[in-house]
């Protein structure tokens, strides 16, 4: 049995309790090492933190 027909087979008949929203979690969040600001997803090339105005290098990803 191949992971894909487990999903698309097995898990398809599960109930709809099925915690689907965990895609979700997995979104990326970088914090400004400076100010604690918080940016949710991918860190565009070259961003700028909007409120102190380091580069991208100080943001860490959580
Ligand atoms: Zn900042």
């Amino acid at each position: 049995m191949t992971y894909r027909y487990y999903q698309e087979v097995i898990k398809g008949k599960s109930p709809k309790k099925a915690p689907t929203y965990i895609e979700e979690e997995k979104k990326s969040v970088w914090v400004c090492d400076v100010c604690g600001y918080t940016y949710e997803g991918d860190l565009p090339e070259g961003f700028i933190c909007p409120i102190c105005g380091v580069d991208e290098t100080h943001f860490q990803k959580q």
